[in-house]
């Protein structure tokens, strides 16, 4: 068995594998697809110490730091159900095998919810973005939508807001859901319109990038296009945790519920990064939590009996 076996191989679950093989214990990643959603990333720039890289580029870096270390890299395995018997724990997966360990680091990550549009696919990362934090700079002085109006969608105005030249806030209900305070610092703002009961129907581009938006008007019926070079998508984020539910312990989001130390509400199962309560889902935040939690695993293994 593993002492410690971590499911999930984005930048929480390589950070986690780092941390735990230099304490010298048998360490495990089992991975859907190595490298996370980082593989589906242009460019990185606030990934603190790297000006700029891509994702590509960082999943590799992350792949051959791993490989460093001694670590079973179990690529291309999708684990399945998680159980604890008499304080070990095994994972089922996919294929059927099952993997033993003492101790687990959950780190599935979380995929953004798409659209479902036409043209979304083709111009993600050329003007389709889902994260402000990681791709607003990019759209300095042009004209966005931010399409949701929860606390995500208005939150990402503000801050576009304050980037952009000009942000179409796009909502489908017939009023915007995020809190009183963030509607009302929104609507004070000179550069940010508020569109209600509109579905988006289409991205439109020239080919290469985004050109425009087409919406239909909830009310009449009519269909608009108009012309932007962004439109962020924040219409909420999934995380991969449907196999763990009735497991342990999750948030109504679905997220996993950890504590300072990354603690879930398992014994000897930790969890990090973009799938657990943890604020804000950025890579340099899951790297720290992966570390974080690898440390409290094997600071949970050295309490426990047969080293
Ligand atoms: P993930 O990266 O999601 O990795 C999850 C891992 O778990 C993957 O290996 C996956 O295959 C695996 N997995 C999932 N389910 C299972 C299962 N059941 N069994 C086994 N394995 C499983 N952040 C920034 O800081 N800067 C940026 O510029 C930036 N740009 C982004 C651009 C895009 C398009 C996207 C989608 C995200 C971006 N982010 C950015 C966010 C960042 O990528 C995430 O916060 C970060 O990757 C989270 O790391 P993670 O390890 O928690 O999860």
């Amino acid at each position: 068995p593993f002492d410690v076996l971590i499911v999930g191989g984005g930048p929480a679950g390589a950070a986690a594998a780092v941390y735990a093989a230099r304490k010298g214990i048998r360490t495990g990643v089992a991975a859907e697809r190595f490298g996370g959603q980082v593989l589906d990333t242009m460019g990185i720039e606030n990934f603190i110490s790297v000006p700029h890289t891509e994702g590509p580029k960082l999943a590799q870096a992350l792949e051959t730091h791993v490989r460093e270390n001694e670590v079973k890299i179990m690529n291309l395995q999708r684990a399945e159900e998680l159980n604890l018997d008499k304080g070990m724990i095994s994972v089922r997966m996919a294929g059927g095998a099952t993997l033993h360990a003492r101790s687990v680091i959950l780190s599935t990550g979380a995929r953004w919810r798409s659209m479902g549009v036409p043209g979304e696919d083709i111009y993600k990362n050329k003007g389709v973005a889902y994260c402000p934090h990681c791709d607003g700079p990019l759209f300095k002085g042009k004209d966005v939508a931010v399409i949701g109006g929860g606390n995500s969608g208005v939150e990402a105005a503000i801050d576009l807001a304050g980037i952009v030249k000009h942000v179409m806030l796009i909502e489908f209900d017939t009023k915007l859901r995020a809190d009183e305070v963030l509607q009302r610092k929104l609507r004070s703002l000179p550069n940010v319109k508020i569109l209600v009961s509109a579905r988006t129907t289409e991205v439109k581009g020239d080919g290469q990038k985004v050109t425009g938006l087409s919406y239909e008007d909830r009310v009449t019926g009519e269909h608009h296009t108009i012309r932007l070079e962004g439109i962020f998508v924040q219409i909420g984020l999934l995380p991969n945790t449907e196999w763990l539910k009735g497991t342990l312990d999750l948030s109504p989001r679905g997220e996993i519920i950890v504590d300072a130390h990354g603690q879930t509400s398992l014994p000897g199962v930790f969890a990090a990064g973009d799938c657990t309560t943890t604020p804000y889902k950025q890579i340099i935040i899951a790297a720290g939590e992966g570390a974080k939690a690898s440390l409290s695993a094997f600071d949970y293994l050295i309490r426990s009996s047969a080293p």
